[in-house]
């Protein structure tokens, strides 16, 4: 992908300092990518972000070949929460258009969606999802009376684009809702800092900044509302005149830059404890094959790839998933479904699970398959990835 080196958003500063750096290949369905993501910090007003960062079409050509969540996964988020947060702010019989960023048009949010607005509009660039546009540039002038963008902006390589672009869609007085993860949870949830895929790191403070400057002001601004645990919940308007803007030199600035700077220490920190995790599986699993044991590594996915360590699996060890999608994730070696591998499992005497939200129910499977209780099975996975 072309990379662009990026200054800060918010206060237009290109004095950032570096406080992550991580390579990192990730799958689509046709293509191998090389990330090397490189997080910086505007010490000036702490706003996070990646630079360079990919262009805009890159990016969009990299989403459009992504695979789809299986719709066999369970909801990964609180439904509750999102359509909650939606009727405490949404005018009562009002029932106009709403246009979901980043959804996949399906599932019982969306039915939640069409129970409260005349019209529900996806602009979602994943091919292998349904969605009514793949972009917000399609969609006209004040359509919309709701815009709402679930963990999306963090992959915007330009953000405040987006934020004006939801704007515009916007009637004058229609609300945007956005959630994002939280900088300030990463010493508890750093996956954030890992998935090469996020650009931006926002806290409320920072969010906001960039709001007002695409002329959405906050309403209401919260954790506890966020439909993911590490992530915060925000309600915008779209404001019909020039809203004021923060400030450079505000004193809270610096404060919210030192914060940042100890929230991103804390969270690097934590990761450096998945990477010795995950080598000391890799370690168990090769000194395993050494003595001509099998084992079965299951899901293929972004864990998967760090336990690798960019390896082919040793011999006597194949990676499962019930994803038939995924069988060429890989490249080295096939990625097997459950039933390709029954053999293969009936004869492994270690078990390495790469999620900890499907832990439980792969357990199951494999004790199926085995007809016997599994103790000996080890769950990888980023830490609080689960949410
Ligand atoms: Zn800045």
């Amino acid at each position: 992908m072309r990379q662009r080196d990026r200054s800060c958003e918010l206060c237009g500063n290109d004095r950032l300092e570096q406080v992550f750096r991580h390579g990192f290949q990730s799958r689509t369905r046709n293509a191998l990518y090389q990330w090397d993501v490189r997080v910086v910090l505007c010490p000036r007003c702490g706003f996070a972000f990646a630079s360079p960062a990919p262009e805009d079409q890159d990016l969009l050509a990299y989403y459009a070949d992504s695979f789809a969540a299986s719709p066999l996964q369970q909801r990964d988020y609180s439904l509750e929460k999102r359509l909650a947060l939606i009727d405490r702010f949404r005018e009562p019989g009002r029932a106009g258009v709403c246009v979901e960023a980043g959804g996949n048009a399906a599932g019982d949010f969306a039915e939640g969606l069409r129970q409260r607005f005349r019209q529900v509009l996806n602009a979602e660039p994943n091919q292998s999802c349904a969605g009514s546009h793949s972009t917000l540039g399609e969609l006209g002038d004040g359509c919309a009376d709701m815009v709402a963008a679930y963990f999306v902006l963090e992959h915007a390589a330009r953000p405040l684009e987006f934020l004006r672009d939801c704007a515009r869609i916007l009637r004058v007085g229609g609300l945007c809702v956005l959630e994002v993860p939280d900088l300030h949870a990463y010493p508890k949830s750093p996956v954030s800092l890992l998935l090469y895929e996020h650009l931006n790191h926002f806290s409320p403070r920072t969010l906001d900044r960039l709001c007002r400057a695409a002329g959405l002001e906050a309403v209401h601004m919260g954790a506890r509302e966020c439909s993911r645990g590490y992530g915060f919940a925000a309600m915008l308007r779209k404001s019909g005149r020039v809203l004021p803007a923060y400030r450079d030199g505000d004193p809270d600035d610096a404060r919210e830059a030192a914060r940042a700077a100890e929230s991103l220490r804390q969270g690097v920190e934590a990761l450096h404890g998945f990477f010795a995790e995950a080598e000391a599986v890799r370690e168990r699993l090769d000194s395993h094959a050494a003595a001509g044991g099998r084992a079965v590594i299951w899901g293929a996915n972004d864990v998967c790839l760090h336990l690798l360590a960019g390896r082919a699996p040793a011999q006597g060890v194949e990676v499962v998933d019930s994803n038939p999608a995924k069988a060429d994730f890989l490249r080295s070696r096939p990625v097997l479904l459950p039933e390709q591998a029954a053999g293969h499992i009936r004869a492994s005497t270690l078990f390495v699970v790469c999620t900890q939200l499907h832990a439980g129910a792969i357990t199951r499977t494999l004790e199926g398959l085995l007809g016997r209780p599994v103790e000996d099975v080890l769950v990888l996975d980023l830490p609080d990835a689960a949410g």
